[in-house]
């Protein structure tokens, strides 16, 4: 197998940081994280930034079918030309923050698993779209800087606790599987990486009366971090027509202390919140 450095030298490939480009050298990396996604011959694979497709081939001899997807055109060229002769994979050239999951998953008639090396200055949009599309994917396997992972399993009360983890929490299974030293890759990147997996839920953790203003309602919680539950509440835009009487006792129905932070409120404790605020807008006077 021709190395990741041979491929960079013999299109004199130049990082471009812009596009968080950093990539993958290490061999054993590259087969461990394809093997993470325990892809089978009946799996539609979607890989997130395909780079010049050192991890793309290891997942093409695994995958029923294959869309690699890069931003990058002297990339999207290279990736023509490397994937030639693999039949089942299809090169998208296109911004993976656009690419339309549900159409694609609707095309196959079958929920994508994701993986990918994925840029770092695009992370967490990422982990928004996905989640965006979550009825059209069905499991992800992706690498990811290590504080961006701490963020996403995060359990209640630790610092890094926080929107991502509570949203990505809500509706997918997720696990930090191992990490990756900066020096697996190239350019050598500033921070350690770290792959996580997720399975997306059939139905989210607790249920929701209403999932775009339970998002809202811990944004609110989590507003300034240091305050109290029941002030960040009082300041939140989407309960402006609430009186600090009503959102107490949507506080009370859902028995949670206002004087408690919201970063040590669980997810179904969020749940409980958002259901019993949003009774209090609609049915409270
Ligand atoms: N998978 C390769 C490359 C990882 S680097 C490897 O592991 O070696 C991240 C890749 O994502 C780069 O190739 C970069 O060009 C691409 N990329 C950056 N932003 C993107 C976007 N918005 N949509 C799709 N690809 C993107």
């Amino acid at each position: 197998m021709t190395t990741p450095g041979e491929i960079l030298h013999r299109y004199g490939i130049r990082p471009d940081k812009r596009r968080g480009q950093s990539f993958l050298t290490d061999l054993n990396t590259i087969h461990k994280i394809a093997a993470a996604g325990k892809i089978t011959g009946e799996d539609i694979v979607v890989e997130i930034g395909a780079g010049f497709g050192v991890l793309t081939k290891q997942i093409a001899r695994q995958a029923g079918r294959l869309i690699a997807v890069e931003i990058d055109l002297k990339l999207v060229e290279i990736l023509r030309k490397e994937l030639a002769d693999f039949e089942r994979v299809e090169i998208f050239s296109g911004n993976i923050l656009k690419f339309d999951f549900s159409y694609i998953s609707m095309q196959y008639k079958s929920r994508l698993k994701v993986v990918g090396n994925v840029p770092y200055n695009i992370s967490s949009p990422v982990v928004f779209h996905l989640l965006a599309h979550r009825s059209a994917i069905s499991e992800f396997t992706l690498m990811l800087q290590k504080e961006v992972v701490e963020r996403l399993i995060s359990p209640p009360g630790h610092k890094s606790y926080g929107v991502p983890s509570v949203l990505l929490q809500m509706y997918a299974e997720v696990e930090k599987l191992f990490d990756v030293s900066a020096n697996c890759f190239y350019p050598r990147p500033k921070v350690e990486s770290s792959v996580i997996c997720g399975t997306f839920r059939n139905k989210p953790l607790a249920e929701l009366t209403d999932e775009v203003f339970f998002s809202r309602i811990v944004k609110a919680a989590f507003a300034q971090r240091r305050k109290m539950l029941f002030n960040n509440l009082k300041n939140a835009q989407i309960l402006e027509k609430m009186s600090g009487a009503e959102i107490q006792s949507a506080l009370d129905e859902a028995g949670i202390d206002g004087k408690r932070r919201g970063e040590t409120l669980s997810v179904e404790e969020f749940a409980r919140l958002a259901n019993a605020l949003k009774n209090q807008l609609t049915n409270g006077r």
